[in-house]
């Protein structure tokens, strides 16, 4: 449709509102030309004060906006050049499809042959052609998204901001509309901001994805990066399904052999992790991350097994697919804030086991045959653990 692209930049942005709130602080982000950037955060992290700053409905305390090669600091939302899909679609129920996306063009006097053309090739795109005379109640709630999506598109605009549009639909209709936003954001290929407070939405849309945390950025990253090498617990804890497990370990080397000891038990540890990579961490207490996909059934044989952990099964959960294995084993868990906050809105609890045993979770094969109160050993996917520093809760690598 040849829409105008830019970048969209945010320069040390903070937020303070008028009773001393700070929900924003010295927040860089820097969006591609046509690049969708993903901002996912818990509840109150700031995302929405951060994405209200740029659509120019919440003023900006410190730093810098800019849209394309303008500052737009003191400019007023409407002249920001920028359309945003919110949550409730907000479509005029009286006017039909082709009426409520051609009424921003309609408000700035295009003339109708230019407001048929746009109308029409966007419905074209957005597969709404059959639909252009029925009115929103007529319409699925999938098919209602594509109306909002057309009616920002025609406008051409710099770029999208979107503020959990998908967050009023049902799980199945969700997943479907994701995929939708995907394919048709590429399409269009406009610059987009995009926030959610779902770590799975995230990662499926975003080019990259931003994660905030009580108004600080902790890293922006490809989906891929984020799940692979999260820079800290916080990171670990949110991104990823059961969320990473975290105990506390030390690695130490025994002869010339690595080895990690977590609790009672003690691990061989073979490359890539090695003593040089463990650095001045080694013979120290870390926070070991291990993700569930990363343990299995040691009765099943795994090629990259190397060391195995025994627990016992304090509950199953058959996924079909999966088979997920919460278990009790002799080690401690690490539980900072960040991790009960998350454990929190994830409705798990760290502490149940107490103090010196782990809950840990796993994702068995659904060959799994383990049943609840048996002792079982849990092949490590060593290669792939995670070490953080306990005190910062940084990577150390
Ligand atoms: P959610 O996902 O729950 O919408 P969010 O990440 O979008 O959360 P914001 O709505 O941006 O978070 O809020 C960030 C912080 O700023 C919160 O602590 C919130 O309570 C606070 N806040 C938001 N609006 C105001 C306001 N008008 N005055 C004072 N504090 C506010």
């Amino acid at each position: 449709m040849g829409v105008a692209v830019a970048e969209v930049v945010l320069d040390a942005v903070g937020k303070v509102y008028a009773d001393g709130t700070r929900a924003v602080d010295d927040l860089n982000l820097r969006i591609a030309d046509g690049e969708f950037l993903v901002l996912v955060g818990p509840s109150g992290c700031g995302k929405t004060t951060a994405l209200w700053m740029v659509a120019g409905l919440e003023d900006i305390s410190e730093g810098e906006v800019r849209i394309g090669d303008r500052v737009v600091n003191d400019l007023p939302a409407r002249d920001r050049d920028i359309a945003m899909v919110f949550q409730s679609y907000a479509l005029y129920p009286h006017l039909d499809v082709f009426d409520n996306i051609a009424f921003g063009l309609r408000l700035r006097r295009l003339p109708s042959p230019e407001i048929e053309h746009r109308v029409a090739a966007a419905a074209g795109t957005l597969g709404l052609r059959e639909h252009l005379r029925r009115r929103p109640r007529a319409l699925s709630g999938g098919q209602r998204q594509r109306v909002a999506m057309g009616r920002a598109i025609v406008r051409r605009p710099s770029a999208f901001l979107m503020d959990e549009p998908l967050s009023n639909l049902d799980a199945k209709l969700r997943v479907r509309m994701r995929a939708e936003i995907a394919r048709n954001s590429r399409r269009f290929g406009v610059t987009t901001l995009y926030v959610t407070h779902d770590q799975t939405e995230a990662m499926t849309l975003g080019d990259r994805v931003a994660v905030l945390k009580r108004g600080v950025l902790q890293q922006v990253a490809p989906p891929q990066e984020l799940y692979d090498r999260p820079a800290n617990m916080f990171v670990a804890g949110f991104i990823g399904s059961p969320p990473m497990n975290l105990v506390h370990g030390r690695f130490t080397e025994r002869g010339t052999d690595l080895v990690l000891e977590l609790g009672e038990q003690t691990l061989p540890i073979l490359p890539p992790i090695t003593a040089a990579r463990i650095g001045p961490y080694l013979d120290r207490p870390v926070a070991v991350g291990i993700r569930p996909e990363d343990l299995a059934d040691a009765s099943l044989g795994r090629g990259r097994q190397v060391a195995v952990v025994r627990g016992t099964v304090d509950l199953t959960e058959v996924l079909g697919s999966d088979l997920i294995v919460h278990l009790t084993v002799p080690a401690r868990s690490v539980v900072t804030d960040d991790v009960l906050e998350l454990a929190r809105d994830a409705g798990v609890d760290p502490l149940a086991t107490g103090d010196d045993r782990t809950g840990l979770v796993a994702r068995f094969s659904p060959r799994s045959r383990v049943g609840v109160g048996e002792t079982v050993d849990v092949a490590v996917d060593t290669g792939r653990l995670h070490v953080f520093d306990l005190d910062t809760g940084l990577s150390i690598w």
